[in-house]
């Protein structure tokens, strides 16, 4: 039996009908940026979150460039983040020419630390980027406290949570902005590179509209606007949102990002919306299932707060002899993955920012026996059953 690590084909089969055929329409309709999909999509997820701005863009990482952007953070400044994440959080903060500054995580929730970052504090620090590792939310009461107190913004790194909750919240709806990551493998991917930005300012969210297509037309008046506190007229566009018709497409005025959702990938997301929180909790269903019945005591299973709701987008589990279990795991025919195996502030990319090994020591222990099992809404109770047997064996 082969089982992978998660297996799209599977996914797209139980929803191809309904996708091929939204999928069909925007082809014929020859629309393809900037239409009916996207603005029907940044609505039902905004109203998904619970939020009054989403603002769709190119990717997951163009979403934490624009949001750092977006709130004026650049040259000069400090971002306080985890080590233990994918390189794009991290990279997001280097890219606008800020600094990352990594707070170790937590060996429980494999999330940042909330107890450790006040000491990283100084006059240069912008910004708390937490991530909501593997489908957990990092501890948002404490951050949002710490942030209020000390006048920083918050950045959610949603990428691995869409759909998760903070005490009854969806994460995403905590932060200044926050963003999210539709890379096929995610909970919810579209068919390619997508991203999505949302926030409760409507100021932030023209800014952030602006950047994402070149700080052109009427948003990007109103970001030159907003941003330069100047009270001005706009110009209003006729037909929408920086569309081939846009007759102020050419007028300029900030320097931005070509960085769009296209309408293709929206269509299939708003098909994928829909089933989103039935396979978070088939996801939970699986995990529930993996909890009770690996009983290993050299494996570690995932812990859970109850403040949380963890939708797994990963199953990670820990033990001290992590090549040996993955090599026995593959042999079987179950695929394996490491993340991470390298924490940012190891990562050769960072040597100029100074940390030796010993800096962050629950980060580079978890570097050291993480690694993933199969985790999708389809496995079947069978695979399921022959997981835990090799586990177990
Ligand atoms: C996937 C991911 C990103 C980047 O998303 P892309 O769409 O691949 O650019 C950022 N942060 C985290 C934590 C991720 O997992």
């Amino acid at each position: 039996m082969k089982i992978q690590l998660i297996d799209l084909k599977r996914q797209y089969e139980s929803i191809r009908e309904e996708a091929d055929k939204d999928i069909l329409e925007v082809l014929h309709s020859a629309r393809y940026i900037m239409g009916e999909n996207i603005l029907s999509f940044e609505k039902e997820f905004a109203d998904y979150i619970g939020i009054r701005n989403a603002i769709s863009c190119g990717n997951g990482t163009d979403a934490l460039v624009l949001a750092l952007e977006a709130l004026g953070i650049g040259e000069g400044d400090e971002v306080i983040t985890t080590p233990f994440t994918f390189f794009a959080t991290a990279e997001s903060i280097s890219y606008t020419g800020a600094k990352p500054v990594f707070v170790d995580v937590e060996l429980d929730s494999y999330n940042i630390d909330p107890s450790k970052i006040e000491e990283k504090i100084n006059d240069k620090t912008k910004a708390i980027m937490p991530v909501h590792i593997f489908g957990q939310c990092a501890k948002m009461d404490q951050i949002m406290a710490i942030a209020k107190k000390h006048d920083l913004f918050v950045i959610e790194d949603v990428a691995q949570a869409a759909g998760a909750e903070y005490k009854g919240k969806k994460a995403g709806s905590f932060g200044d902005i926050s963003t999210f990551s539709f890379f096929p493998t995610k909970n919810l991917g579209c068919a390619g590179d997508g991203g999505m930005m949302v926030t409760n300012s409507d100021d932030i969210a023209v800014v952030l509209r602006a950047l994402r297509a070149h700080g052109s037309g009427e948003n990007g008046q109103r970001a030159y606007n907003f941003l330069n506190r100047i009270e001005g007229e706009i110009e209003e566009e006729k037909g929408g949102d920086n569309t081939v018709y846009n007759p102020l497409k050419y007028y300029n005025y900030l320097i931005g990002h070509n960085s769009r959702l296209d309408e293709l990938q929206a269509a299939l997301l708003r098909v994928k919306l829909k089933h989103l929180d039935k396979w978070n909790e088939k996801r939970a269903e699986i995990a529930a299932k993996y909890n009770e019945r690996i009983l290993s005591k050299d494996l570690i299973k995932p812990s859970v707060s109850d403040d949380c709701k963890h939708i797994y987008h990963l199953y990670i589990l820990q033990s001290s002899n992590r090549a040996d279990t993955v090599e026995k795991l593959n042999s079987e025919g179950i695929a394996t993955g490491i993340y991470y195996p390298i924490p940012m502030h190891l990562q050769k990319v960072y040597e100029e920012l100074g940390y030796s090994r010993g800096d962050l020591p629950n980060a580079e222990y978890l570097a050291d026996r993480t690694f993933a099992i199969p985790m999708f809404a389809e496995l079947t109770d069978e695979e399921i059953s022959h997981i835990i047997n090799a586990l177990e064996k």
